[in-house]
């Protein structure tokens, strides 16, 4: 199950809600490819899917842009077999250098963001239900 928060700026407009963590639907590969979205990655899960000893790791998460602090939330997909890997990779949308690797989870509560807005306070962040 996955928990949504609500990101929220007291010194400017930002306010966003983001979804964390993980669905219903997120539990194997199969599944998966019903909604996951970039192409690359849709290439990747159908060759892997019917393959036995495959890992993979797939959530939901907070990718925060090291170079102006945009706050993305995306899925994360990670596949490993014997001999391979994959793992996905977004681009800031506003400054487009590549995000982190690994987005934020669960961590989020515990560390402070800086609001990518105005820069100057860090954001109140709230969990405010969960979903699936
Ligand atoms: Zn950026
Ligand atoms: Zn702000």
């Amino acid at each position: 199950m996955g928990v949504a928060y609500t990101l929220d700026c007291k010194q400017c407009s930002y306010n966003h809600k983001v979804f964390l963590g993980i669905g219903f639907n997120y539990i194997n590969l199969k599944t998966i490819l019903e909604w996951y979205e970039q192409e690359e990655g849709r290439q990747q899960i159908k060759k892997y899917m019917n393959e036995e000893d495959i890992h993979f790791e797939c959530y939901d998460g907070l990718y925060v842009c090291e170079q102006c602090g945009y706050l993305l939330n995306r899925t994360f997909l990670h596949i490993i077999s014997k001999d391979y890997f994959y793992i996905n990779s977004y681009d800031c949308p506003l400054c487009h250098v590549q995000m982190p690797q690994k987005p934020l989870l669960d961590e989020i509560e515990e560390i402070s963001l800086k609001c990518p807005d105005c820069e100057e306070e860090k954001l109140e962040i709230q969990s405010y239900m969960d979903w699936d």
